[in-house]
C-alpha cells in the first residue's frame, strides 16, 4: 500500500472556459496595441497591458489546472494542487505593477494631454468591451469551479467597466477634443484592476497562511463531532485549503475507554464528508487529554 494517495476527485476546474476566453484576450491585446499606438491613447494601451496580464494569467491558470492533474509522490504527497494558490498570488502582485506604471504615465498625461485620433480610438476600445463582454458571459457560469476560474472572471468583468470607461472617454473627444479624459479613462481602469486583484491576493495569501476556510466555522465542526456517542470533547482542530475547493482536517477527539474506537472514526470521518465537505482528515483519539500537549496546541 502506497503511504501517499490523491486528495479528491479530479474535478473538471474550467479547462475549456479558460482556452476560450485565452485565445478571446489574447486577439484582443494584440488588437489594442495596435490602436493604442496608432492613436496615442494611453486608456487603450492600458487596458491592453492589462488585457496582456489577462492572457498570462489564463495561460498560467491553464499550466495550473494541468499541474494540479499530476499526481502525488513520495516527495509531493500534496502533489501540485497549491501551484494554482501560487499562480494567483503571482497575478495579483504582477497586476499591481502593471497599476503603478499606469498611474504614473496618466498623472503626467493629465496635465499636459496630448492628441487622441478619438474615432479610431473609440472603435477599438468598443470591439474590446465586446470581447470583454463575450469574456465575462464565457467564464460566468463557471467562475465557482476555481480560484483561478473566479479570477478570470473578475478580470473579465472589471475589463468590461474599463472597455465601457474607455468607449466614453473616446466619444467625449470626438465631441469636445478635450483630451486630458483619455489620462481620466487610464486612471479608472488602474483603479478597476486594483479592485479585482484585491480579492485575489487577499484570497490566496489566507490559503497559504493556511487560514481556516471562510465556509468553515470551527465551533460548529467541533459541536458536530461532540455530539458523536463515546466522545466527550474535541481540541486542536485545525481546518486548511489544498486549493480552491479542497479542504484537510486534522484534530484531537477525547473518548470514552469503553467504546469502539473504529466506530467512532467512522462516524466522525462520515460527519465531515457529509456535513461539511471535508474528505482528507487525520484524527487522533486520546482517552485523557495527552499531558504533553502545552498550552500553544491552539483551539
Ligand atoms: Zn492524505
Ligand atoms: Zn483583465
Ligand atoms: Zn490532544
Amino acid at each position: 500500500m502506497k503511504c501517499y494517495h490523491d486528495h479528491g476527485p479530479n474535478q473538471d476546474r474550467g479547462m475549456r472556459e479558460l482556452t476560450w476566453s485565452f485565445f478571446v484576450t489574447l486577439a484582443y491585446f494584440v488588437i489594442e496595441v495596435v490602436g493604442g499606438f496608432l492613436t496615442g491613447s494611453l486608456a487603450l494601451l492600458a487596458d491592453a497591458g492589462h488585457m496582456l496580464t489577462d492572457v498570462a494569467a489564463i495561460a498560467l491558470a491553464l499550466f495550473a489546472v494541468l499541474m494540479a492533474h499530476r499526481p502525488a509522490t513520495p516527495k509531493k504527497t500534496f502533489g501540485y494542487h497549491r501551484v494554482e494558490i501560487l499562480v494567483a498570488l503571482f497575478n495579483g502582485i504582477f497586476l499591481w505593477v502593471l497599476v503603478g506604471f499606469i498611474f504614473y504615465h496618466a498623472y503626467y498625461r493629465f496635465f499636459d494631454p496630448p492628441p487622441v485620433k478619438s474615432l479610431p480610438m473609440f472603435i477599438v476600445a468598443l470591439g474590446g468591451l465586446a470581447a470583454n463582454g463575450l469574456n465575462v458571459f464565457l467564464l460566468a457560469r463557471s467562475r465557482h469551479k476555481s480560484l483561478n476560474v473566479k479570477g478570470a472572471f473578475l478580470h473579465a468583468f472589471s475589463d468590461a467597466l474599463g472597455s465601457i470607461g474607455a468607449c466614453v472617454a473616446g466619444l467625449i473627444m470626438i465631441l469636445t477634443e478635450m483630451y486630458f479624459v483619455d489620462a481620466l479613462a487610464s486612471f479608472l481602469i488602474g483603479f478597476l484592476i486594483l479592485y479585482s486583484s484585491w480579492g485575489l491576493i487577499r484570497d490566496s495569501i489566507h490559503i497559504l497562511m493556511e487560514g481556516t476556510p471562510f465556509h468553515i466555522d470551527l465551533e460548529e465542526i467541533c459541536k458536530a463531532l461532540r455530539g458523536i456517542e463515546g466522545v466527550r470533547d474535541c481540541h486542536d482542530i485545525h481546518v486548511w485549503t489544498l486549493t480552491s475547493g479542497m479542504e484537510s482536517l486534522s484534530g484531537h477527539l477525547i473518548i470514552e475507554g469503553s467504546h469502539s474506537r473504529q466506530a467512532i472514526l467512522e462516524e466522525a470521518h462520515d460527519i465531515l464528508e457529509r456535513q461539511f465537505n471535508i474528505h482528507h482528515m487525520t484524527l487522533q483519539l486520546e482517552e485523557e487529554d495527552l499531558k504533553k500537549e502545552g498550552a500553544d496546541s491552539g483551539p
